[in-house]
């Protein structure tokens, strides 16, 4: 099955989302990454060593910093390969590309799977995380946005000389993004694309140190409920929830979150869920694979610590 996989941009490393993206794409046959901006020499290698063959990109990226252009790229990469299937990444700015360049395709776009079968049938989940509805689009080729931990991981394919390709794209008018500046990482993983996922509500009452310890032992990003985002306690790109970020992390640490529907919305899916609190009948209790009634501060330290030793 002839396949596009499209990312908006590409570093040097692709992404845990973006590696299992890719693998989805070679999975269902012949894929072609296309991006909205140009990209590196070590990006166009890194997808090689991943089993990317042929890769398209505009030349430059002086005319496609905005999602209207990185459509136009994507649709012009669609038109000229005619694929069954373009998949991407869940996020906003991957979805309003895809959306884009379906509407101009007339195609059909399903957004935000959590899980994608052969046939290009794919299971959402809907309600707020409380039930799952299964969608087929019926159009020649077929958009799909995918949330990152929707793919089991796929056998490693052999690695292939990627071939990098120009997208003519038309040139358009209107206003351009002047500068980027790419916001400072820490050493932890990025919370939408981390494997295991510890999150702090307004239990922690501000203090995310055992949050970041256990993290830190277990190799995990630190997320949070909105209330502790909202507090300033940790940045917003760490929320996790209805308007934050949809994770689905193997294993999921909820401490002090009462779980609230909107906080479930973002992480209901996820393989394991622990969660530690105090009040025996927090809400949180209910979709917990591990319920810990304590306070977080005693138990998510002795985890650490017990982890650490084990480790060792
Ligand atoms: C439109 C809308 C969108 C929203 N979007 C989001 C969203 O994206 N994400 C999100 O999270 N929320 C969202 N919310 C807010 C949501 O409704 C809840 O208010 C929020 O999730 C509660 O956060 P919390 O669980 O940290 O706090 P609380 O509900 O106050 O719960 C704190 C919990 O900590 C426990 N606790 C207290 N002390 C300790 C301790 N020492 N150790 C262990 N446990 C302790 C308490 O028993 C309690 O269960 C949204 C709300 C609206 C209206």
């Amino acid at each position: 099955m002839s396949t596009i996989v499209y990312f908006d941009a590409l570093g040097e490393a692709p992404g845990a989302a973006q590696r299992e993206l890719i693998a989805a794409g070679l999975g269902l046959g012949d894929a072609t990454v296309v991006l909205g901006t140009a990209p590196s020499a070590a990006a166009v290698s890194a997808l090689g060593a991943l089993g990317v063959a042929r890769v398209l990109a505009p030349a430059s990226d002086a005319s496609t910093s905005l999602a209207l252009a990185q459509a136009d790229a994507l649709l012009a990469a669609v038109r000229e390969l005619g694929p069954r299937a373009v998949l991407s990444t869940a996020t906003p700015r991957e979805t309003e590309v895809l959306a884009r360049a379906a509407a101009l395709s007339e195609s059909g776009i399903i957004t935000g799977a959590t899980a994608l079968g052969e046939d290009l049938r794919v299971t959402k989940s809907v309600l707020a995380g409380s039930g799952r509805s299964q969608a087929q689009a019926t159009t020649p080729t077929v958009f799909i946005t995918l949330k990152s931990g929707a793919q089991a991981p796929a056998a490693a394919p052999a690695p292939a000389e990627a071939q990098l390709s120009s997208i003519e794209v038309p040139a358009r008018s209107g206003a351009v993004i002047t500068s980027r500046t790419q916001r400072a990482r820490g050493g932890r993983p990025e919370v939408a694309d981390a494997s295991v996922v510890v999150s702090g509500g307004r239990g922690t009452d501000g203090d995310f140190a055992a949050v970041e310890t256990l993290a830190d032992a277990l190799g995990a990003a630190v997320g949070a409920s909105r209330v502790a985002a909202d507090a300033g306690w940790v940045g917003h790109e760490l929320q996790v929830g209805q308007t934050g970020k949809t994770v689905s992390p193997q294993l999921y640490v909820a401490a002090g979150i009462s779980g609230a529907v909107q906080h479930l919305a973002g992480m209901r899916t996820s393989g394991t869920i622990v969660a530690v609190n105090t009040d025996e009948d927090a809400p949180i209790f209910e979709i917990a694979d591990l319920g810990i009634v304590g306070r977080l501060e005693d138990v998510l330290p002795q985890a650490a610590a017990e982890i650490e030793r084990r480790r060792a």
